[in-house]
């Protein structure tokens, strides 16, 4: 990938603040951990579809480090879960041994495990000794029969957020476009003719999220051709492209995918979440309202006055036992201010709320949610977090699964509500299934004991 294909990425116009000039994406600070690199990014944007292989070019360790860190969910294939490297060693590149690997390892891939197709990752090391991985995978595609897809994300390219994108990228100018979706199913809840389709992108159905949201689609007659990339499949990718409308749920990783679907194809796109009964609701309605079908609307309206209703019945309980807890909230992006929603919703406090990969949008809507003297956290490290759940006097941390000790050496009621949750939040059965972790978590008979003298003190 060149320096300016990079730069250009980084400085994505769909982003609010780069309207300004010389503004262009956050880059990671030296010394910060920055959460992954590129090829890392690349990778677990990918890594959802499921009838895919994935092949890591490079020394192991890339491959060790990143492989199925995540909990996204398929409801079929397990490709999607199986490491495959080329496993550069220190001869490989003394004798020039890498592009040749490289077309071994994706024929001896489809000869044994007939995926529906090969993306192969570039990583730091064949990127610097100049292997050239279009080429290989362009001769390995003549020869196997399936496509083989480069994902050029060299590590040391940038940061993880840089990887996601260059991710997304290559999937609209490689992948959407090149097929035609199925057709529209005889057993579906509506005919064909009052039927929509539409794409979420930005969902990699974590803990199985997207399964909580799905049914709600098939029952308003709304297809999802395809979410990129939760519980995708690779002919769905081809697909994208006749989308009446693209939903994108994680801003931070693929607004550039969103933006240049809408260019190349005019797909017009919105920015929503599934977070919270309001949100969810918000989004099913903005869908509806942005397709222009007055039918679709009305149905939508009746669909969310009887989830609500549904959802406010299971809530109560756990209302009353929620109410007015405080809570130290410490993640990114998109769930930094709609996580904030759904525990407001809940009739929680949230004290502060995290926003160190946050963008200047997700960051306005913190302000508006929680006022304008919202406390924003952009150090998470172990002191800060629990100076702020001290002052706070925090009665619960929600985190990632990194900070999980540093609450519990504290004995802070902890939930984990990043990628390796093990939970799924989304929607209306996901904001029941929230409350309920929450009250367990805060319930939990440990604190007590955690908070009482040892018998020899
Ligand atoms: S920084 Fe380079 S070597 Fe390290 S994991 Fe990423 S791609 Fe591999």
């Amino acid at each position: 990938m060149k320096g300016n294909e990079i730069a250009a990425l980084m400085d994505e116009p769909a982003c609010g603040h780069n309207s300004k000039a010389k503004s262009g994406c956050s880059a990671p600070k030296p010394g910060a951990t920055a959460g992954g690199c590129a090829f890392d990014g690349a990778q677990i944007t990918l890594l959802p579809i499921a009838d895919v292989a994935h092949l890591v070019h490079g020394p192991i360790g890339c491959t060790g480090s990143s492989w199925d860190n995540r909990g996204a969910r398929s409801s079929g294939p397990a490709l999607y879960r199986m490491g495959f490297t080329t496993d550069l060693n220190e001869q490989d590149v003394i004798m020039g041994r890498g592009e040749r690997r490289l077309y071994h390892a994706v024929k001896h891939i489809v000869e044994r495990y007939h995926p529906a197709a090969v993306f192969v990752y570039n990583t730091c090391v064949p990127a610097m000794e100049g292997d050239d991985i279009i080429a290989i995978c362009k001769a390995a595609e003549i020869k196997v029969g399936v496509p083989v897809i480069p994902v050029d994300a060299a590590g040391f390219y940038g940061s993880k957020n840089l990887g996601n994108r260059i991710a997304g990228e290559v999937m609209v100018d490689k992948v959407v476009g090149t097929a035609e979706p199925a057709p529209w199913p005889a057993d579906y809840s509506v005919p064909a003719e009052q039927g929509h389709d539409i794409s979420l992108i930005g969902e990699f159905n974590i803990a199985g999220e997207f399964w909580n949201v799905q049914p709600l689609f098939d029952e308003l007659g709304v297809r999802i051709l395809c979410t990129l990339s939760g519980d995708a499949r690779f002919h769905e990718v081809q697909t994208i492209h006749r989308a009446e409308l693209n939903m994108l749920v994680c801003s931070r990783a693929l607004i550039n995918v969103a933006r240049k679907l809408e260019t190349k194809y005019g797909t017009p796109w919105f920015e929503g979440s599934f977070y919270g009964v309001s949100d969810t609701s918000k989004s099913l309605l903005t869908v509806a309202e942005m397709l222009g079908d007055p039918d679709l609307i009305t149905r939508t309206k009746a669909l969310i006055a009887r989830k609500e209703a549904e959802t406010e019945a299971q809530l109560a309980p756990f209302r009353a036992r929620l109410k007015g807890k405080r809570v130290l909230l410490y993640t990114g992006g998109v769930k930094s201010w709609s996580v904030v929603a759904a525990l407001q919703d809940l009739g929680m406090e949230v004290v502060a709320s995290g926003t160190r990969k946050s963008t200047e949008e997700d960051k306005a809507r913190i302000r508006e949610l929680m006022g304008d003297n919202a406390l924003m956290l952009e150090d998470g490290n172990a002191r800060n977090l629990l100076d702020v759940a001290y002052q706070y006097r925090a009665d619960l941390m929600i985190a990632g699964g990194r900070n999980m000790f540093t609450a519990y050496k504290a004995r802070l009621p902890f939930l984990d509500i990043n990628q390796e949750r093990e939970h799924a939040y989304a929607g209306y059965d996901g904001m029941v299934e929230l409350a309920r972790q929450i009250c367990r978590s805060l319930e939990s008979p440990i604190w007590t004991q955690v908070k009482q003298r040892a018998p020899w003190q």
